[in-house]
């Protein structure tokens, strides 16, 4: 073949393949560029591969069939186009347009093909027709306008539906014609950005409200981009009803602020604090606690200054740090916290919560702060009360002393102690002399009035170890601790006997007062207190015979 004509054939985009007309189509000759599919010249030069080996496996028949058709037809030629596999298997597709040779007869003797590749165009139809699907199909609204005019070129099914428009209707009106909230000019402008110069913006997104042909309006995000259509600069203008998203955000609002009433309607003081002891959140309880003088940074408070009004993190028996607790323990707490405001106590009871996220991790803290000062000072009141009332249980309400029930208890426990340290004690039972007659002659207001600073009296001849109890009447007990013997106690009871010998004055005039006295020592006399009380009762029994005023110990 002249090497011009082949030189040209194998510059061409087209693949001239003379193949003829018998089975399989072994192939008489074909252009050089056949390697542009990765084939070889030879491979057909030397009928290992023939036409119809190369022609796609699905299409084959069809290729075939068509073939035959066309040639019974008689015709000249005729075009095709379907996919064949190159040199590496892969699928191309060609448009082939053949010319049949025919003999004398009419019958076909050679096919001459030319053979362009089509593939990259069958591909960007295919694309097309795949986008052009997804665009018809979308759930959104579509709107691509003219750059210059902002006329509609083209609405996809749903944006023509919401709009009660068809495509002739829709190419008289612009994106504002849609969107009642907005003028032109203002339209204009918020999509200026996308046509200037080397803008850094290639979308232009904004939240708008949208008119659907039935009057009605939705709330609807709307993204604007410039894109090159079919060579055209046009807008192209995507709207998403977002009706659901923004009832679900007022649904979440009013949450919000339903919760939040009911947690500022508490007066317990409710913080979120944050593992650095930021605030998170704040109740109304918390927020009027908050005194602006111990806020460091208004921007970012503590808990500790909001709460305590201290400028460092709580610490120690008074004020445990409850966030501390809970990180390490990953647990609710509760502490107390002893505070003093402005010289008055107070007691708060904090409960402290773990706020985990999705690791286990505690994020924050929920703490609430409940005011049980009030309990407190209840409980502290109750405690006084109890013992106000055992006290009366066991003393005497006119001298105070120690009734019969706690002398015998102190009684027991002096006879244990001085059994322990081997020492001694007395015990000693007083009686008033001729009492009846005070109360006879002065009254019995003077009677109790004598009975007290016999009381008196009594305290300033013993020591503070000692007890003076009052059984009952005008008779008084004492236990009288670390005599050495009877001439130690005799002592004692001699300094009693002076202390009477000064009259005692009442209201209703001064009275001579004497005492008889019984005494009987532990543990010379008895070492149990039944008798040593007996001994002692004895005792005074016999000084009260025997003419009063003065005391005796047991004559055994
Ligand atoms: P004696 O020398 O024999 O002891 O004669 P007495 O008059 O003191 O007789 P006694 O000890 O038996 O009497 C005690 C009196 O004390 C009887 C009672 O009226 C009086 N009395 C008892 N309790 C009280 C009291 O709480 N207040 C007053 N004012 N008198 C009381
Ligand atoms: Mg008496």
């Amino acid at each position: 073949m002249n090497e011009r004509i082949e030189k040209i054939f194998n510059n061409s985009q087209s693949i001239i393949f003379y193949w003829q007309a018998k089975e399989g189509w072994p192939v008489e000759f074909v252009s050089k560029n056949i390697e542009r599919f990765g084939y070889n010249y030879s491979d057909f030069a030397s009928g290992r591969v023939q036409y119809a080996d190369i022609i796609h496996p699905n299409d084959v028949e069809r290729v075939l069939d068509e073939v035959v058709s066309y040639t019974q037809r008689g015709l000249a030629g005729f075009r095709q186009v379907y996919r064949i596999l190159d040199g590496q298997g892969a699928v191309r597709w060609i448009d082939n347009r053949t010319t049949i040779e025919r003999n004398d007869k009419g019958a076909p003797e050679y096919y001459i093909g030319t053979i362009i590749d089509i593939t990259e165009q069958k591909e960007a139809e295919h694309y097309n027709t795949l986008l052009g699907t997804i665009v018809s199909q979308s759930s959104s609204e579509i709107y691509v306008f003219d750059r210059i005019s902002l006329k509609f070129t083209y609405l996809n099914p749903i944006a023509l539906e919401s709009g009660g428009l068809t495509m002739k209707t829709a190419r008289t009106l612009t994106p504002v014609d849609v969107k009642p909230e907005m003028s032109l000019a203002e339209f204009k402008q918020l999509i200026a950005p996308l046509s200037r110069k080397n803008s850094p913006m290639n979308r232009v997104s904004f939240e708008t409200i949208q008119r659907r042909a039935d009057g009605s309006s939705y709330p609807a995000d709307i993204s604007v981009k410039l894109l090159d259509i079919d060579g055209q600069l046009q807008y192209v203008s995507e709207v998403r009803d977002i009706s659901d998203l923004k009832a679900l955000e007022h649904e979440r609002e009013q949450q919000h602020t339903y919760v939040q009433s009911v947690l500022d309607g508490l007066s317990n003081e409710v913080m979120v604090i944050r593992p650095d002891y930021s605030l998170e959140w704040m109740n109304k309880a918390a927020r009027d606690r908050m005194k602006s003088e111990w806020i460091a940074d208004s921007e970012d408070p503590k808990c500790y200054e909001v709460s305590h009004y201290r400028s460092r993190a709580c610490e120690g028996i008074d004020h445990p740090c409850p966030l501390r607790e809970v990180l390490k323990t990953k647990q609710e707490v509760t502490v107390i916290h002893n505070l003093s405001h402005d010289g008055i106590d107070c007691y708060v009871n904090l409960v402290a919560k773990p706020m985990f996220d999705e690791q286990g991790e505690v994020t924050s803290v929920v703490e609430s702060a409940h005011d049980i000062t009030s309990l407190i000072q209840l409980q502290e009141k109750l405690r006084e009360q109890a013992d106000k009332m055992s006290h009366e249980a066991t003393h005497d309400s006119l001298t105070d002393l120690p009734n019969r029930r706690l002398f015998y208890d102190r009684l027991d426990e002096s006879i244990k102690r001085n059994q322990r340290l081997s020492a001694v004690m007395a015990v000693v039972f007083i009686d008033i002399d001729k009492f009846k007659d005070i109360n006879d002659n002065l009254g019995h207001q003077a009677g109790d009035e004598v009975l007290i600073a016999v009381t008196d009296r009594l305290q300033t001849c013993l020591r503070a170890s000692d007890t003076i109890a009052r059984l009952g009447g005008d008779e008084f007990t004492l236990i009288i601790e670390g005599v050495t013997d009877k001439k130690g106690l005799a002592i004692v009871l001699h300094k009693i006997m002076l202390a009477f010998d000064e009259p005692i004055k009442t209201h209703a005039g001064s009275v001579d007062v004497s005492l008889s006295v019984g005494a009987s020592i532990y543990p010379l006399d008895a070492a149990d207190r039944k008798t040593l009380v007996r001994y002692a009762d004895k005792a005074l029994y016999d000084v009260k015979v025997n003419g009063r005023k003065g005391f005796k110990f047991l004559m055994k």
